[in-house]
């Protein structure tokens, strides 16, 4: 007898179970794609290995999957003649290693999303416990002995040597012991309905165990031989017999067993456009993905001539959980090579920032033995990934022509399209068409660069736009003020990527990009405006330098505004540092260099309003006593409001919030007990900035 280990489950493996055995799903049915999915990937990982060496195969050459069903025993079994498992693998594989989307599938599942979901979170073997109360696999590796895996759940599974099992030669098979009241997966309709449903598009032979029941017609003597004769040639007996000899004949029922191909095994990618309908692609993504949601859009094309090669590409609906997580490899477009599958997380295919297309590539020029290393530099493959972008663009401009889908698309990809601007130079143009934004004239939908220049007012040269961390915190900013005051539309970029997208892409159409919060805005204006403007410029002069003496290395320098029309000041970044926003994503990011940061965001210009009612008074104030305490304490007050007005944050809010405290003492007219002040009532403020100047010291 062979010894039995037990193993225990991995704790949220565990869990998972629980939650399988003891919730009610509806949606079971879904166990057979996921073991399907699992048997072909196996026929995968041997045909590719076999590639490089052929006696792999040896153990067993054909590559297929079998369906048995068994109503005497109430088991159904999913045969495949893949990998296999040693029995290293079988321990780890199924229950005691943990897998990444495990906690992420409860949770998902907590919140209600459908359990046949469970593929795309790496998990989907144990969606055999929806039908089944007793799971046994059996496997054989090239490398290892035959082992049996076996587990009611509950904790535990057992893993011994199958000494006395029929012997596989190589590959897996999954023997399910049905609940009782989930028997209807043994009937042979049922069964193919499901495999139709989510696997048809499945590369290999399925073949399901199938009864058949002929009736034959035997003359009364023969009876026993033609029991044993395999059925068949039945139909047209009859006619050429004469009445004489039928008479002698008697009908009898005869049951026979016999393989059934229950899939269609043409690739669907190898077939004319014209003729597959949408639910077949629909079904082909679903069995390519595990996806439970058709797709978004689809493109399948063929590319020919110096180098030849069919693909058909999905977008899904939504980002799938792990969108932008680099622990996991993408694994998303499968590589065959002249209909052999290669390999499904060929990075080489496809940019990162297109990470979430699904498809498939076949290629009529590649090698077969093509090597992860070698793919690199492989010059074919590079065309086939300029041809793969290429194509992708052009199916989301058509995904663009129907403005419900794009608002789908652009929720769930948005950031991959804005990733494209940032790293694909190539086509940032064209990516840039597909950016939509809120804006201060879009209203409730979102606007295109292009819809925006058509809006553009005479003499509007440039392209405004404003970032910040939400609609919300950007679309009363003071630095809109004089731009909506002359009717220019302001693009609101609210994403943290929309920093590094207008980094890279600068102008659209021939328009340059302008934000509205940083140095070098200029805006159209007439002669006399100039003239007053330069005027009240000439009056400022004094304040400013006051201003600048007061503030020191807080700001760079103190101007006169262009920008503003009712905030007294704001405070702009150079043209080519960060803005208020990038600041704040810095500041979030936790290993950031602070030396690049002391850099990037040192640069800050306080630029003030001359027509605002404060600034005229501090103006006055200032001329009369460039050292009056009061100027000082306002001075002081208006630079860390325009710091929180601006997007900045502050350094020390409780300083800030003192100033403020002093400030509403005052308008209460609460006295605070020290009285020498308060005859001026702005040297309250004063008192509070020594004070805390004190607490700096110390
Ligand atoms: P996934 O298929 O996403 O990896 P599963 O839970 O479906 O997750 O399967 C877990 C693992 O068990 C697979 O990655 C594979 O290594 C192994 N496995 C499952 N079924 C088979 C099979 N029929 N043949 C070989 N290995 C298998
Ligand atoms: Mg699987």
């Amino acid at each position: 007898m062979a010894e039995t280990e037990t193993f225990a489950f991995q704790a949220e493996i565990n869990q998972l179970l629980s939650l399988i055995i003891n919730t009610f799903y509806s949606n079971k049915e879904i166990f057979l794609r996921e073991l399907i999915s699992n048997a072909s990937d196996a026929l995968d990982k041997i045909r590719f290995e076999s590639l490089t060496d052929k006696s792999k195969l040896d153990s067993q050459p054909e590559l297929f999957i079998r369906i048995v069903p068994d109503k005497v025993n109430k088991t159904l079994s999913i045969i495949d003649s893949g990998v296999g498992m040693t029995k290293s693998e079988l321990v780890n594989n199924l229950g005691t290693i943990a897998r990444s989307g495990t906690k992420e599938f409860m949770e998902a599942l907590q919140a209600g999303v459908d359990v046949s979901m469970i593929g795309q979170f790496g998990v989907g073997f144990y969606s055999a416990y929806l039908v089944a109360e007793k799971v046994v696999v059996t496997t054989k590796h090239n490398d290892d002995e035959q082992y049996v895996w076996e587990s009611q759940a509950g904790g535990s599974f057992t893993v011994s040597r199958d000494t006395n099992g029929e012997p596989l030669g190589r590959g897996t098979k999954v023997t399910l012991y049905l609940k009782d009241d989930q028997l209807e997966y043994l009937e042979e309709k049922r069964i193919k309905e499901l495999v139709r449903k989510h696997s048809e598009f499945i590369s290999y032979p399925i073949y399901l165990l199938v009864e058949k029941t002929t009736e034959k017609e035997v003359s009364d003597d023969e009876d026993d031989d033609t029991m044993k004769e395999e059925e068949g040639k039945v139909e047209d007996v009859d006619n050429e017999r004469d009445e004489e000899e039928r008479k002698k004949t008697k009908k009898i029922k005869q049951v026979t067993h016999e393989w059934e191909v229950i899939n269609k095994q043409k690739p669907i990618w190898l077939r004319q456009p014209e003729e597959i309908t949408k639910e077949e692609y629909a079904a082909f993504y679903k069995s390519l993905t595990n996806d439970w949601e058709d797709h978004l859009a689809v493109k399948h094309f063929s590319v020919e001539g110096q180098l030849e090669f069919k693909a058909i590409l999905f977008v899904p609906r939504r980002a799938p959980f792990d969108l932008f997580d680099t622990r996991k490899k993408p694994n998303n477009i499968k590589l065959y090579v002249r209909r052999v599958f290669i390999m499904d997380n060929c990075e080489e295919l496809i940019p990162e920032y297109l990470g979430f297309i699904k498809g498939v590539v076949d290629s009529d020029d590649l090698p077969l033995n093509i090597s992860r290393e070698t793919l690199q530099q492989n010059k074919i493959l590079k065309v086939i990934r300029k041809n793969l972008v290429k194509k992708c663009i052009e199916m989301f401009f058509e995904i663009a022509e129907n403005k419900e889908d794009y608002s789908k698309f652009y929720d769930a990809f948005s950031k991959n399209l804005k990733l494209g601007v940032h790293e694909d130079a190539q086509n940032r143009a064209k990516l840039a068409d597909l950016l939509r934004y809120y804006s201060t004239k879009s209203g409730d939908e979102m606007t295109s660069l292009k819809d925006y220049v058509t809006r553009m007012k005479e003499g509007q040269q440039d392209i405004y736009y404003i970032t910040g961390e939400s609609k919300k915190a950007v679309e009363n900013s003071p630095f809109l003020e004089k731009l909506k005051r002359k009717g220019y539309e302001v693009l609101f970029m609210v994403d943290a990527i929309d920093e590094y997208v207008v980094s890279q892409l600068r102008e659209y159409d021939g328009k340059k990009l302008i934000s509205a919060t940083k140095e070098g805005l200029k805006l159209e204006e007439s002669e006399e405006e100039k003239a007053a403007k330069e005027e009240k410029k000439k009056s400022f002069e004094n304040l400013c330098k006051v201003m600048k003496d007061i503030l020191g290395d807080k700001v760079e320098k103190v101007v006169v505004s262009d920008r503003i029309v009712d905030s007294p000041c704001v405070l702009v970044t150079g043209e080519y540092g960060w803005t208020a926003n990038m600041e704040r994503i810095m500041k979030a990011q936790a290993l950031r260099d602070t030396s690049m940061s002391n850099y990037m965001s040192s640069k800050k210009t306080m630029e003030i309003n001359p027509d605002n009612g404060i600034m005229e008074e501090l103006r006055k104030r200032a001329d009369r006593d460039s050292n009056d305490k009061s100027v000082k304490d306002l001075v002081l007050l208006l630079y860390e409001t325009a710091l929180l007005t601006s997007g900045f944050s502050l350094d020390d809010p409780n300083q800030f919030g003192g100033r403020i405290h002093r400030m509403l003492k005052l308008g209460l007219n609460i006295e605070d007990g020290t009285g020498e002040n308060e005859d001026t009532g702005m040297s309250a403020l004063e008192e509070t900035n020594e004070e805390s100047k004190m607490e700096e010291v110390d």
